[in-house]
């Protein structure tokens, strides 16, 4: 990881770690069991410390998605689409969507490397063994 990435959020660290070896993390609660993402101190369930990070699938259900027209940086040509993925295990991840997502398809994430920072997961739709695995 860049040092630039790690010093904007230690709390979050573990995640970008876990994307440059191509593993999607997550938060899990000690107490309670409960995921959850984004990165924070505690349980947002039931307000225990320090949850761990555990690898989860990468597959869930597009809640909701919507396509950007227009450019907010130079490397992201317009149109894209972007969504809200709720994971099998239960958190909402805000990332990239491949082409055909649309609210309800099934996904599973993949790496979309960057230049100088850490990849971020994209969702693309699962293809049948995605789905049955
Ligand atoms: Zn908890």
């Amino acid at each position: 990881m860049t040092d630039a990435a790690r010093a904007g959020d230690p709390t979050s660290a573990p995640f970008w770690d876990g994307a440059e070896r191509g593993e999607l993390l997550v938060q899990r609660c000690h107490g309670c069991g409960a995921h959850q993402f984004y990165a924070r101190p505690f349980c947002l369930a039931c307000g225990a410390d320090d949850p761990e990070w555990v690898s989860v699938s990468g597959a869930g259900t597009v809640y909701s998605a919507v396509c950007v027209r227009i450019p907010v940086v130079d490397d992201l040509p317009v149109p894209y689409a972007v969504g809200l993925v709720e994971l099998d295990e239960g958190p909402r991840l805000l990332a990239g969507l491949g082409a055909g997502c649309e609210i309800g398809s099934r996904v599973v994430a993949r790496w979309h490397e960057r230049d100088d920072q850490p990849p971020v997961p994209r969702f693309v739709i699962a293809e049948a063994t995605d789905a049955a695995a």
